[in-house]
């Protein structure tokens, strides 16, 4: 299985240029981990502004059982992802995992690794986001 981190791909390479939605499966940025975060066309690119350009923290895995292999070509100081994936409600992703409440907003993590934050949910409606350069792309 390949995959590819963010940085490995072009922009304009990573979504449909009518609907901005994904072409490549998203995927957990942990080497030896790699669990299947969402499928394609079901994330949509956006742009964040106001109360949910936030900086998100960096990234480690909240489980101490997690594998220890390094996260590869990932620069865990990005605090403003390029941009975002958005996914309707959770029931889009195949797989995925909340931290506690923090504030108004719950944490994405990976449910296998607890790899995060990878993104963040507002607990006032069902919006996902993903970090576009949190997550690696499978390509077909
Ligand atoms: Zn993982």
């Amino acid at each position: 299985m390949e995959l590819k981190t963010f940085n490995e791909l072009k922009v304009e390479d990573l979504f449909d240029s009518n609907t901005f939605l994904n072409k490549h499966f998203l995927y957990c940025n942990r080497s030896g981990c790699n669990s299947k975060i969402a499928n394609k066309g079901v994330a949509k690119k956006v742009f964040l502004q106001g109360e949910c350009d936030l900086k998100l923290p960096p990234t480690k895995s909240l489980n101490k059982d997690a594998p220890s292999a390094t996260v590869s070509n990932f620069n865990p100081d990005n605090e403003s992802p390029p941009f975002y994936w958005s996914l309707e409600d959770m029931m889009k992703f195949e797989n995925i995992g909340f931290s506690n409440t923090v504030d108004n907003l719950k944490y994405l993590i990976c449910a296998d690794c607890e790899l995060g934050p990878l993104g963040f949910r507002l607990t006032k409606n069902e919006t996902c986001f993903i970090a576009a350069d949190r997550v690696t792309y499978k390509l077909n």
